[in-house]
């Protein structure tokens, strides 16, 4: 049976528990949904944009509040967890703005041509639609999700971590207090194991997950079984890559920030440092006196850069991986070294001469904790890059455009960011390829992955 419950990192001290939702109450939610979906879907465009503009005022007001209650579940520092929120808001006003264009009717075929008076496109809704949510980015993984679905006419259903309860309370307050109908977006209290149950049922159109790896493949299977559609955010180890001519200075700042990003748990930080070995040496000097200077503390204070892991589990797992590459060969340039304190903090930490035997090489690790490589040339970098089953995203720093282009081309990631740090834009599409998921979130491509593209034909 999953705890439910609001656990601070910082602390380690549960601040609340509660109780996980029973079978009848998952059932009349579902019920809800789909009742509220009959009517919502005839919504128009323009009323579905003042509500959701409506939450992005709510999320701009208690931008502050709301950034302390993501620090108190899950650690990420205050300041970083405001302007989570506040980017919420952002994304929400996007959608407001440009879901009309999005769903707009097209004609890709002049209809002489296919014999018809007349033929279209249009994008319909599916219905209620299943997200499967991590902890990360409490909010921002959820609204990235959430404001495009709601804005095409579907409704949804959150099933979000079991550490980040109040969190996910919130986002179904939210949606309400915004003025979209009761129904519309519902929080399920559930643990991992109910999730089967919900995606089975035959009110649910679809389903989105963001997590690991084991999660995603859970979730696509029983989809795959239903015949559901599914988006899959997975894990990534981001290679980060510096060639000589790059501006060297800058990309070590930039690779210390990418790392330490979120307490060093994002799927998009940089984790794989790959450098030339005619900049290796000035790189690695300063990107470890970068780390060093990250300030490890609590997370309610301003000047604090990384703050704890999200779980004890969480730290004895990056714990493990360092310990794993330590016990083969590998070097530890600083950090390393749990500090004593309450809490499950870890330090920023760079290791180097890391093999393929390593798990460090193969997996993702959800700590602040760098591999760092050399190699002797733009193949060996590439190679080295592509290596992983992974492909989210990806980073290159380099001033010369053949080697831009090469990168541009040959890196295997649903991102390639060139010579700056890799985030998510509203108006940009995010997703990954090999392990690292399909499908995309955000942009117009994320809006039509839960709509049905209904070609219309008529003589
Ligand atoms: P999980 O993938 O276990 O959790 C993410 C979400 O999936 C949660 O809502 C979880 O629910 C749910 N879930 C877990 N297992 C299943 C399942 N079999 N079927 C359906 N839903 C499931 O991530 P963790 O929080 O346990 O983190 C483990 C690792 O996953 C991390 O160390 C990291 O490597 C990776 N990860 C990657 C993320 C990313 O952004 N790419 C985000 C989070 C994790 P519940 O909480 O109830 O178990």
């Amino acid at each position: 049976m999953t705890t439910i419950a609001t656990t601070n990192p910082a602390t380690g001290q549960v601040e609340k528990t509660f109780d996980a939702a029973a079978e009848e109450e998952i059932d009349r939610r579902l019920a809800l949904a789909a009742e509220t979906f009959a009517t919502y879907r005839n919504t128009g465009v323009e009323q579905r944009a003042a509500w959701m503009n409506a939450a992005a005022d709510v999320l701009d007001r208690e931008a502050g509040e709301i950034g302390a209650l993501l620090t108190t579940e899950m650690g990420k520092p205050r300041t970083a967890a405001e302007a989570e929120v506040r980017k919420c808001a952002k994304a929400c006003r996007f959608y407001a703005e440009h879901a009309a264009g999005f769903l707009a009717e097209h004609r890709p075929a002049d209809p002489a041509d296919v014999g018809a008076r007349d033929a279209y496109v249009r994008y319909e809704p599916l219905g209620p639609v299943l997200a499967v949510m991590p902890w990360n980015f409490p909010l921002w993984q959820v609204i990235r999700f959430a404001a495009p679905a709601l804005m095409a006419g579907n409704v949804g259903l959150l099933k979000h971590s079991s550490n980040v309860p109040q969190t996910a309370l919130l986002l179904e307050d939210l949606f309400r207090r915004a003025g979209f109908p009761e129904g519309a977006f519902q929080t399920l209290l559930i643990g991992s194991a109910e999730v089967e149950r919900v995606l089975r049922d035959p009110r649910v159109k679809a389903a989105t997950l963001t997590g690991s790896e084991p999660a995603g493949r859970s979730v696509a299977a029983i989809a795959g079984d239903e015949i559901k559609p599914t988006v899959l955010e997975l894990g990534g180890s981001d290679p980060f890559v510096v060639m000589p001519s790059a501006d060297v200075p800058a990309a070590a700042r930039t690779a210390a920030d990418s790392r330490c990003l979120n307490n060093g748990q994002s799927c998009i930080s940089a984790k794989r440092f790959i450098v030339h070995e005619d900049c290796a040496d000035e790189f690695e000097e300063l990107f470890v006196e970068a780390m060093r200077a990250k300030r490890v503390g609590d997370p309610m204070d301003d000047g604090t850069d990384v703050g704890p892991l999200v779980s004890e589990d969480g730290r004895a797992d990056v714990e493990e991986l360092v310990a794993d590459a330590v016990g083969k060969g590998a070097r530890v340039l600083c950090g390393g070294e749990r500090p004593d304190r309450p809490g499950w903090y870890y330090p920023p930490t760079v290791v180097t001469d890391v093999t393929t035997e390593m798990r460090m090489f193969h997996e993702e690790v959800f700590g602040p904790v760098a591999s760092l490589f050399r190699v002797r040339d733009i193949d060996a970098a590439i190679e080295l890059a592509n290596a992983t089953g992974f492909g989210l995203g990806s980073n290159a720093w380099t001033r010369d455009d053949a080697e831009r282009d090469r990168f541009v081309r040959e890196l295997e990631a649903g991102q390639v960011f060139i010579n700056g740090m890799t985030t998510s834009y509203p108006r940009l599409p995010f997703g990954g390829v090999k392990r690292s998921g399909y499908g995309r979130e955000l942009s117009a491509e994320g809006m039509l992955e839960f709509c049905n593209a209904k070609t219309i034909w008529a003589a």
